[in-house]
């Protein structure tokens, strides 16, 4: 395994041992839920926006290694960010772990950049990208109605 390996593998490690902004949203906020019936993770996101504002983004479940990692990292990401700023990483994310393990891994998506090398396991694909998938669920949601998806 090459140090670029070992070091994906200890942000994953970390991020699924300690994962930042877990928990649930106190106030206004919308909330989708996620299920990968493949593997068995389950995930809910919370998300506040503030005018056009990813003011807070949390999130709660249960699920492997990489579905928690890839959980973590995406709330680090997303938060602060414009939601169609958002939207656009949601897009490049999709788009690289979706790509041909040999494909250069797109620049400007820092940490993120741990979770290509899910590319290599195509039966994990749908791990790394619930989380992205719920968010979205959870923008397209109302105040009232929580959203849902699950991955097929
Ligand atoms: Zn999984």
């Amino acid at each position: 395994m090459s140090e670029l390996q070992d070091l994906y593998q200890e942000v994953i490690l970390d991020h699924n041992r300690t994962p930042r902004n877990f928990g649930s949203l106190e106030g206004p906020h919308r909330e989708a839920d996620g299920h990968n019936p493949l593997c068995g993770d389950r995930l809910r996101v919370f998300l506040r926006v503030t005018g056009d504002q990813i003011e807070a983004l949390r999130f709660v479940g249960s699920g492997c290694a990489i579905s928690k990692a890839s959980a973590s990292l995406m709330t680090d990401a997303l938060t602060g960010r414009s939601t169609a700023d958002a939207m656009r990483l949601v897009e490049t994310f999709t788009a690289m772990i979706t790509s041909a393990p040999d494909t250069p891994v797109p620049d400007g998506i820092g940490k993120l950049a741990a979770l290509a090398g899910v590319r290599e396991f195509p039966v994990r694909v749908k791990c790394a990208t619930l989380a992205w998938h719920t968010f979205k669920a959870a923008l397209d949601a109302s105040s009232e109605a929580a959203g849902e998806v699950t991955t097929e």
